[in-house]
């Protein structure tokens, strides 16, 4: 008998989990989260850094959304950088180092501090499953078992277990069982998983050695300085919060050398990676220190960053040098290179490999077709990276809570936000290596910006309760304040006067000869809205009375506008894309289709339909193997299914032969 019954129970404190678990309470429910060790909550397992390109607009969307790591990262940063300053917004992505043992602990008081949310101890064993003749896996989950023999009730579970499902460590010819260095892995789940019948597979995953500090020639090296530590992640959370330390630690940059390669090339058959024992696929846009000089051999040298890892210890994480070769072969390598000659390792880096589960398994609520309460999150659906599985985990978290309360769930668009891109290419595409983000993924990047990701999700989040009320009508107000400006610009005119000229031509190219909307002017090149401003003073002061009064507005809205003026065209072309791609997401797919039986599709588009079940033809124009030709085939059956109005759960091909 269960000792305690939750509403939900979440089996893992990652990244994923932290949110899962926070989102449910926040929805109203008594969640339970579960974990090896009370102390790791949200534990950085390889660098200790938030953020970065396309990652960084995931971290600013799970602070948008109610989740928790925008606070915690502004409050244990130590280095801060926003990535492409220098290019347009669409790709800008703040990135800051963190504190590790800093970001844990904040992350646990978050979970004390959150009511309805209970952090507890232990390995849990087995899933409890019970008959259920609905489901199609004929099973659903009543509460989970423990290793040590305690059992606890639930009505949905979130399972979150990173890289420990099965884990097992690599080190040269050196195996060891566990998850990450110093951690046990988790055996059992794996079995449960299977008898639910779910599709599993193998992937891999490494980290770099850690430095000691003081065993490095910081002054050969090249610097890059922190910007200062005054940006927010979370524009809401934070205030009151204020970074461990005034100014932000600087990291240093070096490269391998020839020497370097030879050591690491003399050694290729020590590496797990080529010997053959590591079965797991591994992260192709992220290699291991082997694998580049083996892919790149042309390639004289490759960068390394050394950052902190974090304020009072003496570990330094060297970016770029993830291996699994052996611990004596990582020494002789990092001593070639400079800076390095004299360094000592703290622990060795190593590479582990872990089950996962195949996402195309999973709805866009994260929950699995065949057995609707139980849910999915992070590193467990093949993907890489804290904010890749913090966007999942609330995203289990959330659809758990709403299911539970029998109200529709909350899917996130392509064109909404880099968690619905991220969503729906694992469960319409699957991983078969280890997903992150990049700006790349998503087709309307230029509107996913960091920027405006309040602006875009935090409405939405308070209308179905995961924020509060009060913090979405003030979203709210901001949007109509920044349409209002908009509208402002645009409708305002201004002549060129000669003072008016001047000041338009000292500040961006080209003469300034007819009368123009100020949405025109912020449109040239050169022009900033701090100019505007100065702008329409001067038109003012010459005699301009005809001009509104011109109001302060706040700076998020300056540069909101300022953005939508100078993109204009850009903007209207996704906004135009986002209208035709939402006639065919608006097409519903009868969910039990019987694909093998569809006439005229060709038969790999027919099996990989069959395999992930799209639930509209926008998505299944998404599947990997599917074509345009067989989405006209999938259309016609669509609307003629429609026409004759049957019930969508006794879909066949052969209704279209009627
Ligand atoms: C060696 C290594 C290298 C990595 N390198 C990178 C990298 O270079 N770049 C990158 O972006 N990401 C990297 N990662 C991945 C990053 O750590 C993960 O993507 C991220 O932490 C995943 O979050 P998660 O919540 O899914 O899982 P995790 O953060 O791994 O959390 C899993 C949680 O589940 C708990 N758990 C597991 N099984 C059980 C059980 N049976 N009972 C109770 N609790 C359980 C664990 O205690 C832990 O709290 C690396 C990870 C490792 C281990």
């Amino acid at each position: 008998m269960p000792s305690t019954n939750f509403d939900i129970i979440v089996i893992g404190a990652g990244h994923a989990g932290l949110e899962a678990a926070l989102a449910g309470a926040r929805m109203g429910l008594e969640v339970g989260l579960f974990t090896f060790d009370k102390t790791k909550v949200a534990q950085m397992s390889c660098n200790p850094a938030i953020g970065g390109v396309a990652k960084g607009q995931l971290a600013r969307e799970v602070d948008a959304l109610g989740g928790a790591m925008g606070l915690i990262i502004d409050r244990a940063m130590i280095h801060f950088r926003m990535l492409n300053r220098s290019k347009g917004p669409a790709v800008q992505s703040p990135r800051a180092q963190a504190d590790r043992a800093h970001y844990a602990k904040f992350a646990g008081e978050v979970v004390e501090a959150t009511p309805g949310l209970t952090l507890i101890e232990g390995e849990v064993a087995h899933l409890e499953l019970d008959k259920d003749p609905t489901a199609e896996s004929g099973y659903r989950v009543v509460g989970i078992g423990l290793k040590d023999g305690r059992e606890f009730g639930c009505r949905a579970a979130i399972l979150t277990t990173g890289t420990f499902l099965k884990g097992l460590m690599h080190e040269g010819e050196r195996k060891s069982v566990g998850g990450r260095v110093g951690d046990q892995s988790s055996e059992h789940l794996s079995d449960s998983i299977a008898r639910i019948g779910l599709r599993m597979g193998r992937l891999k995953t490494g980290t770099p050695p850690r430095l000691h500090r003081e065993t490095i020639h910081w002054d050969e090296l090249e610097i890059q300085e922190s910007e200062p530590l005054t940006y927010k992640f979370s524009y809401w959370q934070s205030e009151g919060y204020s970074p461990l330390i005034k100014e932000g630690l600087p990291c240093h940059i070096t490269y391998t050398t020839d020497k370097t390669h030879e050591v690491i090339a003399n050694n290729f058959h020590r590496s797990p990676l080529f010997s053959g024992e590591i079965q797991g696929v591994g992260p192709r846009y992220c290699p291991s220190i082997e694998d580049k000089v083996k892919r790149f051999s042309d390639k004289p040298r490759h960068q390394i960053f050394l950052e902190p890892d974090g304020l009072d210890v003496v570990e330094v994480y060297p970016n770029g040098v993830s291996t699994s070769l052996p611990a004596e072969v990582q020494i002789a390598f990092l001593r070639t290179v400079p800076g390095l000659e004299e360094v000592e390792m703290v622990r060795p880096g190593y590479a582990v490999e872990y089950d996962y589960v195949d996402p195309t398994q999973l709805l866009p609520t994260l929950s699995i077709k065949s057995t609707p309460n139980l849910f999915l999150a992070g590193q467990i659906n093949g993907t890489s990276g804290y904010e890749e599985a913090a966007g999942q985990g609330l995203i289990a978290g959330v659809n758990a809570a709403l299911w539970l309360q029998g109200r529709d769930p909350f899917i996130l668009g392509r064109d909404e936000a880099y968690i619905g891109v991220l969503v729906d290419d694992l469960v319409t595409r699957g991983a078969t290596e280890p997903y992150r983000m990049f700006t790349s993924r998503a087709e309307y990047r230029l509107l996913l910006r960091q920027d405006n990701a309040d602006l875009r999700l935090t409405p939405r989040a308070a209308e179905i309760g995961l924020v509060g009320r009060i913090h979405g009508d003030r979203l709210k107000g901001l949007l109509g304040e920044i349409d209002g400006e908009t509208q402002r610009l645009h409708s305002t005119r201004i002549s060129p006067s000669k003072r008016v000229r001047e000041k338009v031509e000292s500040v961006s190219r080209g003469e300034f000869k007819k009368p123009s909307s100020l949405s025109e002017v912020l449109e040239r090149s050169g022009i900033n809205y701090a100019h505007l401003q100065e702008i329409e003073l001067e038109a003012r002061r010459n005699g301009d009375e005809a001009l509104p009064t011109q109001t302060l507005v706040h700076p998020r809205v300056a540069e909101q506008v300022e953005i939508s003026v100078k993109y204009r065209g850009y903007l209207d072309r996704q906004i135009r894309q986002i209208h035709e791609q939402k006639r065919l997401e608006s097409q519903a797919i009868p969910i039990n289709l019987d694909y093998l039986t569809l006439e005229g599709m060709r038969n790999e588009a027919r099996q990989k339909l069959s395999l992930v079940r799209p639930l509209t033809l926008g998505q299944a124009s998404r599947v990997e193997g599917v074509s345009p030709a067989d989405i006209a085939v999938l259309m016609a059956f669509v609307k003629r299914f429609e026409r004759n109005g049957a019930h969508p759960s006794q879909a066949s091909g052969n209704d279209l032969k009627q």
